[in-house]
C-alpha cells in the first residue's frame, strides 16, 4: 500500500513535468477513442517516430470506425505494410467490423465490453479508457513496469502471473482520481524519454525524490532481467521469376504465420542442400514447372520475434510447364512498377524496392 501523502506529492510532480516536457504527437491532439485505439495499436512494438506517417496515412485513409470496417483487407494491409506483426492490422478491421455491428459504430466504454474486440488486451483496454473517455483505469507496458519495479524497488519484471498480479495492483494504486489518461501517459513518456533501461535520467526526473531504487542506488537492479530465448535461424531461397516483362508473384494462406501478404516463391533451405538447389526443387514442388537460375539478386537478413532469416534471392527465368501453384491462395505474374502496390512481409520489401 502506497503512503497517501507520498502518493499524492508524486502524481502532482509527474502531472506537472508531462504539461511542461510531453512530446507532440498527432494522437495526443484529440479524445476520439477510435483515433486513439488506432494509435495505441500502431505503437505496440513500434517507435513514436516511425508510427507518426503511418498514422496519419491511416486517418485520411480511415478516417472512420465505419471507413475501416467497409474497406478491403489488402488496402488494410497494404497501409500497414512495414510496421509488422500483420495480425495487428487485421485485428483492427475485425474489431472495426463489430464495432459497427454490436455497438452501433460506438468504441465501447467499458473495461468488459471493450476486450471483446480482436486485439484489444488489458493495456490497450486501460489507454483508450483512460485516454478517450477519463475513466479511472491502468496501464502496464513495458516503460510502466520498469518505473514500477524501481519506484517501489518491487522485484517484478512480470515474466510470471502473479508477478504481473502485484504490478497491476500498484499501477491501480498509485492512478489519481483526476486526468487519469495524462497520468497514465505521463508514466509511458518518462519511461521512454527518462527512466530508459539502462540509462536512466534520474537527475532530470521529477520523481526522483520518491523512487526507492534511485534512493538506494541501486536502479540498474530494477526490474530483475528475464532469461533470454535464444531465437530459431533459418535459411530460405526466393526467386523472382520473370517471363515476358512480368515478374511472378504469389498470395500465401490464411492462415499461419504472414497470412494473406504476398511473397517471391521460394522455401526453407533442407539440410546439405545449396539455396539453389533448393530454390530449383521449392519452385518443383510447389509451382510445378522448371526454372533456370540467372544470377543472384541479394541477401537479406531480417529478424522476426520468432526467428532471424536470411533469404538468399535469385533472379529465374521460367524454363518448361505450367504454373499450378498449390501452397498459396493466388497468384499473378505482374508488372515491376506495380510490385508496390502489393503487401509484402518486410523480409521482402528490399527486393520489392530494388525491383520498382
Ligand atoms: Fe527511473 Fe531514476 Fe526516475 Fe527512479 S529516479 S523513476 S530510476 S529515472
Amino acid at each position: 500500500m502506497i503512503p497517501a501523502k507520498k502518493n499524492k506529492n508524486l502524481q502532482i510532480s509527474l502531472l506537472e513535468w508531462y504539461d511542461r516536457a510531453k512530446r507532440e504527437m498527432p494522437w495526443r491532439k484529440t479524445r476520439d477513442p477510435y483515433l486513439i485505439w488506432i494509435s495505441e495499436i500502431m505503437l505496440q512494438q513500434t517507435q513514436v517516430k516511425t508510427v507518426i506517417p503511418y498514422f496519419e496515412r491511416w486517418v485520411s485513409a480511415f478516417p472512420t470506425v465505419r471507413s475501416l470496417a467497409e474497406a478491403d483487407e489488402s488496402r488494410v494491409l497494404k497501409l500497414w505494410e512495414g510496421l509488422g506483426y500483420y495480425s495487428r492490422a487485421r485485428n483492427l478491421r475485425k474489431a472495426a467490423q463489430l464495432v459497427v455491428d454490436q455497438f452501433d459504430c460506438k468504441i465501447p466504454n467499458t473495461l468488459k465490453e471493450i476486450m471483446t474486440l480482436p486485439g484489444v488486451g488489458r493495456y490497450t483496454a486501460g489507454a483508450i479508457l483512460s485516454i478517450a473517455y477519463k475513466k479511472k483505469v491502468p496501464v502496464l507496458d513495458g516503460n510502466v513496469k520498469r518505473i514500477l519495479s524501481r519506484l517501489f524497488r518491487l522485484a517484478e519484471n512480470g515474466a510470471s502471473t502473479s508477478s504481473q498480479k502485484i504490478l497491476w495492483k500498484t499501477a491501480e494504486e498509485i492512478l489519481p482520481e483526476e486526468r487519469t489518461g495524462d497520468f497514465n501517459q505521463a508514466l509511458m513518456e518518462l519511461g521512454a524519454t527518462v527512466c530508459l533501461p539502462s540509462k536512466p535520467g534520474c537527475l532530470f526526473c521529477p520523481l526522483q525524490t520518491y523512487c526507492e531504487a534511485k534512493l538506494n542506488g541501486d536502479q540498474h537492479l530494477y526490474p530483475p532481467s528475464k532469461p533470454k530465448a535464444l531465437s530459431k535461424k533459418i535459411e530460405v531461397s526466393a526467386g523472382v521469376i520473370w517471363r515476358g516483362g512480368k515478374i511472378y508473384i504469389q498470395q500465401r494462406l490464411k492462415d499461419g504465420l504472414m497470412a494473406d501478404l504476398w511473397e517471391f516463391p521460394g522455401g526453407k533451405i533442407e539440410p546439405g542442400e545449396s539455396p539453389e538447389e533448393c530454390l530449383a526443387r521449392e519452385i518443383r514442388e510447389e509451382l510445378g514447372v522448371e526454372i533456370q537460375i540467372q544470377n543472384k539478386l541479394m541477401t537479406i537478413k531480417h529478424s522476426y520475434t520468432q526467428f532471424r532469416v536470411t533469404l538468399h534471392v535469385y533472379k529465374c527465368r521460367l524454363l518448361k510447364g505450367k504454373i499450378k501453384a498449390v501452397s498459396c491462395q493466388q497468384w499473378k505474374w505482374v508488372d515491376s512498377n506495380l510490385l508496390s502496390q502489393f503487401p509484402f512481409p518486410a523480409a521482402n520489401k528490399r527486393i520489392v524496392d530494388s525491383l520498382s
